[in-house]
């Protein structure tokens, strides 16, 4: 092997050789593939205008351009392919289904809904679940559970269908994004009144990209001005011609708001999966699936929402699922009813892992509990490499010169902190999908489900300022004292594309002064009362600021907002109406919300305007 000087260093040549690096690996890594000295890749690096050290994990472009440079074809096998050999190390293959033809059984599809905003998702995917019968029939409390199953009649027959209930496409390509295909068909609705929108063009690209079929549910027909042939007429323009069209595309007029036309979306649903997939999986082996949804509970630990896609799923099993492992303690329906066994397509409840999984996670059954926390180990050891390969941008020394030269580093760093997994990571998603051009330079530090810790404001103070972006969750009491001290700016929302834009507006240096939501006071709910004819009553203690009469008012527990858009209705100091009651003081209060439990703490705030600065 000849040994050229490359800016006078020695390194051994490739000759076109090629290796195999896993994404995140650091020059060392490199250094021992190709039996090179570290600290040579190290000066080869910097002669390229590159200063990294020799354990830094680096990114797929150092590591090709350090390859092109010494002749080797460098291969970065992606973090599915690795899970794949890892898993390969235990003998199980994910992702096929075992024995041969005659071991599949048909399953149901299992269907997305995408859309503009204010299209009708929500409404649509409620209105599905209410107008099935045996939901109703059961009459259990309905719960959100990322993904729901119904029935419906088809041609004589009774069949299900799976729906994933977080509305959107963020979601969508979260998932897909990590490699985990979990929809079948895409339900797009389009509003007969609005027309296609932007989004609706979006999510029909994402449909197409991943190669799902798609059903049109063209919604508000109910609306005066709703024009359903013309949303036909539009949508032909993007390939989706309807069937009265002579194309092959079903189109179903719907009211999401009156629950009509809902039976003819849910055939053509099944009339399109059984036109064009062939949707089979063997329910005889171990399961495997996906990860849709996942939350720490209070009572009951992590709680996930997973998806069979193959073999059935049981009661004390033990299973693997992206970093968290555990025995399965119990499953619960989207009903919350106790369920023993879970089928391929049938979305459930899981109790009983470890850690809070992420939404699109793998999940598997294996043989015991040993192996189930073997995988796991290795899949957290690696996670941590491929953040630290993310959180380890290259940065030339011309940029970073230039950047210190205009006095500030022109890049935003972010903290997700999100109630459930699926939120988290749509939101991440979508927020490093925003175009802002070379300038600026988006990057997340970490994102995690719960509520902001101190961890997370201490990562923010570490890192210069970071911003702290909290969807649905509120700091702990020493994190919210330390980031005011600190100046750390943890910002909240509840809605993601509110957040999208914000931040998007925030990079763009566009971020007008607008409404701030001032804190005004918290109190902890020390008793709970309940009051014939008005509904449950807080005894609280106030612990800052000042709660007053009618000011808005969300519950928080464990630091996850529960309940938003609240007034304080009542407000009692002993027997007594009060309009305000101080920090310090016990006083009751009113929310017209009855879910509440000791130890709440109900925040109140007001909107202000924001002084421009
Ligand atoms: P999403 O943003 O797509 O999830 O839309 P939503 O489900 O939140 O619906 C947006 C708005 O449209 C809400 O105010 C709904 O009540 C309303 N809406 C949804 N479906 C219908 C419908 O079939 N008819 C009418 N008139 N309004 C609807």
């Amino acid at each position: 092997m000849s040994a050229p000087a490359i800016g006078g260093v020695q390194a051994p040549r490739g000759g076109g050789q090629t290796i195999r690096l896993p994404r995140g690996a650091s020059l060392s890594d490199f250094a021992d593939r190709i039996g090179a000295n570290p600290a040579a890749l190290v000066q080869i690096m910097l002669h390229l205008g590159e200063m990294v050290t020799a354990t830094q994990s680096v990114n797929e472009e150092t590591l090709q351009l350090l390859g092109a440079e010494l002749d080797y074809v460098v291969q970065v096998v992606s973090p599915e392919e690795e899970d794949r050999e890892l898993l390969e190390s235990f003998k199980i293959e994910f992702g096929e289904d075992e024995g041969d033809e005659a071991d599949l059984a048909p399953r149901p599809p299992v269907v997305t809904v995408m859309g503009h905003v204010d299209h009708g998702k929500t409404k649509l995917l409620d209105a599905i679940r209410n107008t099935n019968v045996v939901a109703r029939e059961a009459g259990g409390i309905t719960q959100h559970i990322g993904a729901y199953q119904v029935h419906a009649q088809h041609e004589g027959q009774d069949r299900k269908v799976t729906f994933i209930d977080t509305p959107g496409h963020e979601a969508f390509t979260a998932m897909r994004a990590r490699g985990a295909q979990a929809t079948d068909i895409a339900v797009l609705v389009v509003a007969a009144d609005d027309g296609v929108k932007p989004q609706t063009i979006e999510a029909l690209n994402h449909a197409q990209a991943a190669d799902v079929p798609i059903v049109v549910a063209v919604n508000k027909v109910d609306k005066e001005g709703a024009d359903p042939t013309k949303v036909r007429a539009q949508l032909t323009e993007y390939g989706l011609v309807a069937e009265e069209f002579g194309g092959s595309t079903l189109f179903v007029d719907i009211s999401a708001k009156q629950g009509t036309g809902i039976d003819n979306l849910l055939e053509a649903i099944l009339l399109t999966a059984d036109a064009e997939l062939d949707l089979r999986a063997n329910p005889d082996m171990d399961a495997q699936g996906l990860a849709i949804e996942a939350h720490l509970d209070k009572g009951r630990g992590p709680v996930a929402t997973v998806l069979v896609q193959r073999g059935t799923l049981r009661v004390g099993e033990s299973i693997v699922c992206g970093e968290a492992f555990g025995r399965v303690r119990a499953m619960l329906d989207d009903n919350m009813q106790p369920v023993e066994v879970a089928d391929p397509s049938r979305p459930v409840r899981v109790l009983g892992l470890t850690a809070v999984p992420r939404a699109g996670d793998n999940f598997l059954v294996v043989s015991d509990d040993r192996m189930a926390r073997q995988i796991a180990q290795e899949r957290a050891a690696r996670q941590r490499i491929a953040e630290m390969a993310k959180a380890g941008r290259r940065r030339t020394l011309e940029e970073l010169f230039s950047d210190y030269e205009k006095g500030k580093i022109d890049e935003l760093k972010l903290i997700i902190k999100g109630d459930v997994s699926g939120s988290v990571e749509a939101l991440e998603d979508a927020l490093l999908k925003i175009d802002v051009g070379e300038e600026v330079n988006l990057r997340v530090l970490h994102r995690a489900v719960g509520a902001i810790t101190e961890y997370d404001v201490n990562l923010a103070i570490a890192d210069d300022n970071a911003v702290i972006i909290g969807f649905n969750v509120r700091p702990e009491v020493r994190a919210r004292d330390l980031a005011e001290r600190e100046g750390v700016d943890i910002r909240y929302y509840s809605v993601i594309y509110q957040a999208i834009e914000e931040i998007e507006a925030a990079l763009k240096g566009m971020l007008k002064p607008e409404f701030e939501e001032i804190q005004t006071g918290t109190a902890e709910v020390r008793e709970v009362f309940k009051v014939p004819k008005i509904g449950n009553i807080a005894g609280t203690l106030v612990r800052s600021g000042v709660i007053t009469r009618n000011s808005k008012a969300r519950i928080i527990r464990e630091g996850v907002v529960i309940a938003d858009n609240l007034t304080v209705s009542s407000l009692r100091r002993f027997k007594d109406d009060a309009t305000e009651v101080r920090e310090g003081f016990e006083c009751g209060i009113g929310v017209g919300y009855n879910d509440i439990k000791i130890d709440d703490v109900i925040e109140t705030f007001e909107m202000r305007e924001k002084p421009r600065d």
